[in-house]
């Protein structure tokens, strides 16, 4: 199967890698005990370590490498006994040190796979190369002043894990399925909040175009792309401009660029480094990461029920269709709601409340499954009154809108309202009397032959009800009443 951009890249395939980085869920950084909250004042969170005074000595983080080994387990990957810490060398004015600590050769995770869904329903294994991990850099502010810039060391020394992907990615799309899968894993994992905007889940874009068959062709590298969005566009402009090149006779050259998503193209930031350029050694202040296979399988042991787990026994236990278990399980707490809803109930229609009723009510509210109004077990007692007959689907949907209003339980609007569904058969034969005689026009018209019209009496029977009438009480007394008379 070949994958093109339609109509735009004719014979040419796109090939494209991920590496991700994603900042570790920990209370504390990768080497030392500073603090790694999220948007504190400015260096207020920075260790000796972190600002790399002379003669301080990192010491490794453990919940840091347990979160490592938990994502390596959460993506099907050999977990390595045996890893080793590097330092890369270069120099930025971000990076006190002169070097980021990282794992190069020996990584903590080998080799593991992650299963997208593409939009026919098909699915495909994406090949993850390895994960490692890694200190982040500081932050220079250039805005504050304006002869000067700044720099923040809060995030300096922060724990991240690189996830590097196998070149398998063919299409802006898959690449797109990739990131929310993986998102949704570390999510579910809770080893990163996988949070974009913030910065804590970025993606490094490795790109390229080769005609179908051939070996692999020059790569470019786009760097700190942080949106999904804009990874599934920066591969599509790039891989465009790599079409022209090669079509023009010229050559695409191995180098790191930038997207600018404002103009919608990518620019050359630098020709792309090789790995000897960053003079990799062990760093000789920390031994070889050893782990036990016993603390492994612990942790094995207490990992989640993972999304596509989770999703076939969605499937199964609930009788939904692949599309809305997937809607189901895309967050945790979604995931929740709904089984807490649908234990012990009509599954499907549970699934069509939750996504329908009150996804719809939650959007225009602004709300969250955490903030709605309505929790898991007000909704499933409201499913428990259609399903024994106390109101019927059409009421429930006014019962549901007072439920969003007032936070009143389902039971207590009923009695308020007087919602209850009208089971009296008396009842519903004298509001039949009362509908044929007041339309005795199209009385006529269905004796005469207007089937249709059944549908009509029906309505007519439901409205001077109220819509409280058991709708296949109404069919059947008003089926008997129109061929007895
Ligand atoms: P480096 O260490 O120089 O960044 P790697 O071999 O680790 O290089 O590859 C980095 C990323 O580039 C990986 O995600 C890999 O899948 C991807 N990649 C490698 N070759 C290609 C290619 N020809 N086209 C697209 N992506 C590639
Ligand atoms: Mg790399």
């Amino acid at each position: 199967m070949t994958y093109v951009i339609e109509g735009q890249t004719g014979p040419w395939e796109i090939v494209v890698g991920l590496e991700v980085h994603a900042q570790v869920i920990s209370e504390s950084k990768l080497f030392s005990g500073a603090a790694t909250a999220f948007g504190a004042e400015p260096n207020t969170q920075v260790s000796l370590v972190d600002a790399a005074f002379p003669g301080m000595l990192p010491v490794i983080n453990r919940a840091c490498v347990a979160q490592a080994i938990r994502t390596g387990l959460g993506l099907n990957a050999h977990i390595n006994l045996q890893s080793r810490f590097d330092r890369k060398n270069y120099f930025y004015a971000d990076l006190p040190q002169g070097y980021q600590i990282s794992q190069f050769e020996h990584p903590i995770v080998g080799a593991g796979r992650i299963t997208i869904e593409l939009a026919d329903g098909q699915t495909r294994d994406i090949g993850i190369t390895r994960l490692h991990l890694e200190q982040d850099a500081g932050k220079l502010l250039h805005d504050q002043d304006p002869s000067h810039s700044f720099v923040d060391l809060n995030r300096a020394g922060v724990a991240l894990m690189e996830i590097v992907s196998e070149p398998d990615i063919r299409a802006p799309e898959e690449a797109g399925a990739y990131l929310r899968k993986l998102r949704q894993i570390l999510r579910y994992l809770g080893t990163c909040d996988g949070n974009m905007e913030e910065g804590s889940l970025r993606a490094d874009v490795n790109v390229s175009v080769r005609k179908a068959g051939e070996a692999f062709r020059t790569r470019c590298e786009i760097k700190n792309v942080n949106s999904i969005r804009f990874v599934m566009q920066a591969i599509e402009t790039e891989a465009l401009r790599q079409v022209t090149l090669w079509e023009s006779g010229q050559e695409v050259e191995q180098e790191t660029r930038l997207f600018d998503p404002s103009r919608g193209e990518t620019r050359a930031m630098r020709s792309k480094e090789d790995a000897h350029d960053y003079r990799y050694f062990p760093d000789p202040d920390l031994l070889p990461l050893v782990l036990e296979q016993e603390w492994v399988d612990t942790l094995k042991a207490t990992l989640p029920e993972l999304p596509d787990a989770k999703r076939a026994r969605f499937q199964s236990e609930y009788g939904i269709t692949f599309y809305d278990a997937g809607v189901l399980v895309a967050e945790q707490a979604v995931a929740n709601y709904y089984e807490n809803v649908a234990r012990g109930r009509d599954g499907k229609l549970a699934a069509a409340w939750v996504t329908g009723d009150l996804f719809g009510a939650l959007n225009k509210r602004g709300a969250t499954i955490e903030t709605s109004p309505v929790q898991a077990a007000t909704l499933g007692r409201m499913l428990d009154l259609i399903t024994d007959g106390t109101i019927n689907g059409k009421i429930a949907k006014e019962v549901f809108e007072d439920m969003l209003e007032t936070g009143d339980e389902p039971d207590a609007i009923i009695e308020r309202k007087g919602l209850r569904q009208v089971t009296d058969t008396g009842v519903i034969e004298t509001a039949i009397t009362t509908v044929l005689e007041k339309h005795a026009k199209e009385l006529e018209d269905y004796r005469n032959g207007k089937d249709r019209l059944f549908g009509f009496f029906v309505g007519q029977v439901m409205k001077e009800t109220k819509g409280k009438a058991n709708p296949a009480l109404v069919n059947e007394a008003l089926k008997a009443r129109l061929k007895s008379s």
